[in-house]
Parts: structure tokens; C-alpha cells; sequence
């Protein structure tokens, strides 16, 4: 098995004694500024002037400066702004303040493995990626625990890179639960591979289809929404507390025999080509090229079918089934 570390193979010296900017305060910014401040790290947070994050940072209690600011008194930069928005802002806010030894550390590989970001050659640079959203890396935390997370070293001009990243990920609380070492290209293909083919695009279109097949066929759509969605969280739930073995002990012999039977025909070899096919583009640098180009261009595609999905049945009886129950969050 991978070799997984844990707190006592982190040696907190190497990020205690750096100041650590967190540029962005949303999901997972939030939460690496608090955890660290609450570790014991000397933490400034970097944003905007104008940015909403603003006061909700201050409000924590935590030091905000203007992000060019944050990085000149700073010595490693955790960059967490959106992944289409770093590229613009290591240009102008942290690339001509960088100095010889700083820590460039990510939560995601996309803009380094798809050279959006080439750093010098005189600084470190590494990834830190709770594998969990930032809401969660910071109530866990809180309780005492924490979300896995992996590291990956791109660049190790210290000679310590990796140990600041063990470091960092102590300060977050990731060690408490398990540390894994991989590389900017695995983690960077495997992510946008699973949230592509399976966790977002395989899921919804799964969900959908199985939805309009009731909802063609006659039979309500409320019923269809149940069915088809709603219900995804409670077999999600088994999956994640006990794998596939698990899930099939809890459902009906009756659900297990029909897995059985039919899972393969939904899922089948067709389905695993275009998987493959899929890899591949991702791999080549192709939906790479693709979302960046989007991003240029004001997001034509990317705008068109989202306005295309919300017209889709499901949104609205979804919408109003919702109200009704009580127990979700608004
Ligand atoms: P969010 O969209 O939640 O937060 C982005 C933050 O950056 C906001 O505080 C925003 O401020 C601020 N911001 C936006 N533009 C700028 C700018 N030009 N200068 C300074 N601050 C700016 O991002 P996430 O936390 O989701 O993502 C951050 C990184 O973490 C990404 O690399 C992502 O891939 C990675 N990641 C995310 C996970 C998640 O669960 N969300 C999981 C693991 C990794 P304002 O809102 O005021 O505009
Ligand atoms: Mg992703
Ligand atoms: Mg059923």
C-alpha cells in the first residue's frame, strides 16, 4: 500500500518558522488561514481591494492585506483563488516579489502541470490538496480531526520541499488523518478525470437519463425525482462509509440481483471507451487548452450550457420538492 504519514513524521519547525500569505479566503482559503493561525503559524491572508472575502477575513481575526502586500512580507504563498484566475494574478501580484527560497504552494496542479504558472528556478513549489471542500477541512479541524490530503513536490530548491509540505499539512490538520504523496500530473489528471467521468458529468447525465426515461414513459416526475436523485445520497452514503460491499448488504437481494443484471448494460463497453478517449484529451492537454481558451473568450460555451442545464425538468420539481423538506439547509 502507498505509504501514508501522519503527524508524527511532520516536523512543524518548517512552517512555524515562515510567514505563510493565503491568497484567497472562499472555500478552502478560509479555512488553511484559520487552521494554520489556530496551529500556531504566523499567517497573512491576500485578497483584493473590493473583494467580499474582505471583511469576513478581518471579521476571523485575521491580518488581510492587498495580495501584492501579503507577499512581500511573506516567505510561502498559498494560492487559493479560483484555478482560471492564478495564472493573471502570480503575473502581476506574486512573480516580481518572489525571492530566492520561497515556498509557492497550490491546492490544485492544474495551472503548474499545464504551464499556465512557470515559476523561477529559485523557489520551491508544491501542492497541499485536502481532499474534502474547504468547509469541511475547517469543521473537522475544529473537532479535532481532519480531511486526508495529498503532496506533491514540483520544485525543490531547498532541499526541504517536501518537509514544508508535510509542515503545511500538519498546520491544516490533514496529518490527523492521513497524508499521501503523489505528483502535479497525477493529481491534476485523476481530478479533472473524476469530477469529468464520473463525480459531476457521469453523475448528472446518469441521474437525467434515468429521470426522463420514467418521466417519457408516463410516470410522475416527483416520483422520477426520488428515484432518479434524491435517493443518490443514501446508496453515496453506504458507498463512502463502506464501499460497494457495503451498500449491496444494505439494499434489497432484490436492488443487488438488479445491479447485478443490469449495471453493465447502463455502464458498458461503449461507456468505458469514451472514458478512455476522455483520459486521453485530458492527458494531451486538451480540455486543458479548451477551458483556458473559454476563459479568454468570456466563457461562450461554458455560459450557453449552463443556461441550457437549468431548463432542464428536473431543476424545477427538484426546486419544489426541496421546499418541503425541512431538514435541508436553505
Ligand atoms: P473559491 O472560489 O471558494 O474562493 C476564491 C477566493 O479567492 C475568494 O475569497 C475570492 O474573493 C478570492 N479571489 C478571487 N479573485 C481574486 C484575486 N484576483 N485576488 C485575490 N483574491 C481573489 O475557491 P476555492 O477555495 O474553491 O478554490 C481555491 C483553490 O483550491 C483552487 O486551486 C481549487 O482547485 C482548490 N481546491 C478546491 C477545493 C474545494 O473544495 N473548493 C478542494 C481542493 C482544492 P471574492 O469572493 O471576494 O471575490
Ligand atoms: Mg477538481
Ligand atoms: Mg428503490
Amino acid at each position: 500500500m502507498t505509504k501514508m504519514f501522519y503527524e508524527k513524521d511532520a516536523n512543524f519547525n518548517f512552517i512555524q518558522e515562515r510567514k505563510v500569505a493565503v491568497i484567497g479566503y472562499g472555500s478552502q482559503g478560509h479555512a488553511h488561514a484559520l487552521n494554520l493561525k489556530e496551529s500556531g503559524v504566523d499567517v497573512v491572508v491576500g485578497l483584493y481591494e473590493g473583494s467580499k472575502s474582505w471583511e469576513k477575513a478581518v471579521a476571523d481575526g485575521l491580518e488581510v492585506m492587498a495580495v501584492d502586500e501579503a507577499v512581500k512580507c511573506s516567505n510561502a504563498f498559498m494560492i487559493l483563488v479560483p484555478d482560471e484566475k492564478q495564472s493573471k494574478l502570480y503575473q502581476e501580484s506574486v512573480k516580481p516579489y518572489l525571492k530566492a527560497g520561497d515556498a509557492l504552494i497550490f491546492a490544485h496542479g492544474f495551472n503548474i502541470h499545464f504551464n499556465q504558472i512557470v515559476p523561477p528556478a529559485d523557489v520551491d513549489v508544491f501542492m497541499v490538496a485536502p481532499k474534502g471542500p474547504g468547509h469541511l477541512v475547517r469543521r473537522l479541524y475544529v473537532e479535532g480531526t481532519g480531511v486526508p490530503a495529498l503532496i506533491a513536490v514540483h520544485q525543490d530548491y531547498t532541499g526541504k520541499a517536501k518537509d514544508i509540505a508535510l509542515a503545511y499539512a500538519k498546520g491544516i490538520g490533514a496529518a490527523k488523518a492521513g497524508v499521501i504523496e503523489t505528483t502535479f500530473k497525477e493529481e491534476t489528471e485523476t481530478d479533472l478525470f473524476g469530477e469529468q467521468s464520473v463525480l459531476c458529468g457521469g453523475v448528472t447525465e446518469l441521474i437525467k437519463a434515468g429521470f426522463d426515461t420514467l418521466v417519457e414513459a408516463g410516470y410522475q416526475k416527483e416520483v422520477a425525482y426520488f428515484e432518479c436523485l434524491h435517493e443518490m445520497k443514501l446508496i453515496v452514503d453506504l458507498l463512502y462509509e463502506g464501499g460497494m460491499e457495503r451498500m449491496r448488504y444494505s439494499v434489497s437481494d432484490t436492488a443487488e440481483y438488479g445491479d447485478y443484471m443490469v449495471g453493465k448494460r447502463i455502464i458498458n463497453e461503449e461507456t468505458r471507451k469514451e472514458m478512455k478517449k476522455v483520459l486521453k484529451e485530458i492527458q494531451e492537454g486538451k480540455f486543458a487548452q479548451a477551458w483556458i481558451l473559454e476563459n479568454m473568450t468570456g466563457r461562450p460555451v461554458f455560459n450557453a450550457r449552463r443556461n441550457e442545464e437549468v431548463q432542464h425538468p428536473i431543476v424545477q420539481v427538484g426546486k419544489e420538492l426541496r421546499q418541503m423538506m425541512t431538514w435541508l439547509k436553505k
